[in-house]
C-alpha cells in the first residue's frame, strides 16, 4: 500500500510532497512525487504513560486530591474497580483502546495494576474477548506490578513510587530478565525522586518537582522522563518543568489515567505546548519518536525501514485549511475529527469499523 500527501519526514518532520510506500508493516521508501494533496502523513502517536484500567472511572472525584484519588488501597479509584466485575472492565478497556486508535495512537506504555491477572484483563480486552467490536491493532508495552511473577506475562515492570515500598528486589528481577523498569516520581513532591533514581530506572514517569540535583543526575545517566502536565493539573501537583527537562534529557508524552483524562494525543499536545511553549517540532517528537525510544521500538518516526504506523490527516478539514506552519497546526490544532486514516504496523485501522 501507499499514503499520498505531504509527509512529515524524519525526527525533524520536515515536509515532502510525495507518497510514503508500505510494505510487510514497514516503510519501504518515501517518494517526492511533487504531487500536491490535502492529506498530511506524520507517524501515528506513542502514549507513553496510561493506566487505562480506570476506564470505568471517567471523572469521577471531583475536587478530591490526589491520593484520595488514585493511592492504593483505598483511593476512589482502587474502590470503583473493586465493585466493576471483571467484563465490565475489559469492555470500558476496549473501548478506550478503539478510541486511541481512532486518534491516531499506534502504540501505548501501560502501567497496569493487578498483578498477572491484571495484564491478563488487558490482553484480553486488546483480543476482544466478549467485546462486539472484537480485537485491536493498537500495541501495548505492559509495565506489571503487584506481583514479583508479573516479569513472566508484562513487557516491564511499572512501579508506584519509591515512597510505597522498597523496590530493589524487583528492580533486580527486571534486570535479570532484561525488561525495562520505570517507576513513577517526583508527582507530588521531590522526596521520592532520588530513591527512585537510586534504582537506576529505564525511565522515569512525572517529574514536575525536580530540582536542580535531579536534573543533573538525570543527564549524567540519559534517564528519559515521561511528563503528563494534563493529569498533573488535574491533580493539582502542579506542571512538570517541561523545557528544563527537555535540556537534560529524552522527555515524552504520556495520558496518564484514563478516570481524570481523554487518552488524546492531541489534547496532550496542546496543552504541553502552550504550557511549555516549546518549538512544535519537539513537541512532536515528544508524542512519537521519544516515546518509541523509551520502548525500544523502531518508529514514531517516518523513515526507511521504521514500523509502519501512520496518521493521516485531512489538511483542508475546516479547523486545519490555510494553516501557515503545517507542524505547528497539528501540534496545537489538530484534533480527532481531522483524521481521515490511521495505519498501524502497515494495516488500516481508521477508516475499518464502525
Ligand atoms: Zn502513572
Amino acid at each position: 500500500m501507499h499514503l499520498e500527501g505531504t509527509v512529515l519526514v524524519g525526527p525533524d518532520f520536515e515536509p515532502v510532497e510525495g507518497r510514503v510506500v508500505v510494505a510487510d508493516g514497514e516503510i519501504v521508501r518515501i517518494e517526492e512525487t511533487g504531487v500536491e494533496s490535502d492529506a498530511v502523513i506524520l507517524p501515528a502517536f506513542v502514549n507513553a504513560h496510561t493506566h487505562i484500567g480506570d476506564s470505568i472511572a471517567k471523572e469521577a472525584g471531583e475536587g478530591l486530591s490526589l491520593d484520595e484519588l488514585v493511592a492504593p488501597p483505598d483511593g476512589l479509584k482502587h474502590r470503583l474497580l473493586r465493585d466493576a466485575d471483571r467484563e465490565e472492565k475489559v469492555a470500558a478497556m476496549a473501548r478506550t483502546l478503539r478510541f486511541m486508535e481512532a486518534t491516531g495512537t499506534g502504540t501505548f506504555l501501560e502501567f497496569r495494576e493487578g498483578g498477572v491477572e491484571g495484564v491478563a484483563a488487558l490482553r484480553d480486552a486488546l483480543a476482544g474477548e466478549g467485546v462486539a467490536f472484537g480485537e485491536r491493532a493498537i500495541e501495548s508495552v505492559v509495565f506489571g506490578r503487584d506481583d514479583p511473577d508479573v516479569l513472566s506475562v508484562a513487557d516491564g515492570y511499572g512501579a508506584s513510587g519509591a515512597r510505597d515500598a522498597d523496590f530493589g528486589a524487583v528492580r533486580a528481577a527486571a534486570r535479570a530478565a532484561d525488561k525495562p523498569f520505570g517507576i513513577h516520581a517526583g508527582e507530588r513532591d521531590a522526596a521520592d525522586i532520588n530513591p527512585a533514581m537510586d534504582l537506576e530506572p529505564d525511565f522515569l514517569v512525572h517529574m514536575v518537582h525536580a530540582e536542580g540535583i535531579h536534573l543533573e543526575r538525570l543527564e549524567d545517566r540519559g534517564t528519559p522522563v515521561v511528563v503528563c502536565p494534563r493529569s498533573n493539573l488535574v491533580t493539582n501537583v502542579g506542571v512538570p518543568p517541561v523545557r528544563r527537562l527537555t535540556e537534560r534529557t529524552t522527555v515524552a508524552l504520556g495520558t496518564d489515567n484514563v478516570m481524570t483524562d481523554s487518552p488524546s494525543m492531541f489534547r496532550e499536545m496542546e496543552f504541553a505546548a502552550k504550557l511549555s511553549d516549546l518549538p512544535a517540532r519537539e513537541i512532536l517528537r515528544m508524542a512519537t519518536v521519544n516515546g518509541a525510544e523509551i520502548a525500544g521500538l523502531n518508529r514514531g518516526v517516518v523513515r526507511k525501514g521504521a514500523d509502519a504506523d501512520l496518521l493521516v490527516l485531512d489538511g483542508d478539514s475546516d479547523n486545519l485549511a490555510g494553516a501557515r506552519d503545517l507542524v505547528r497546526a497539528v501540534v496545537r490544532r489538530a484534533g480527532h475529527a481531522d483524521v481521515s486514516r490511521v495505519v498501524i504496523g502497515g494495516e488500516p485501522v481508521v477508516p475499518r469499523d464502525g
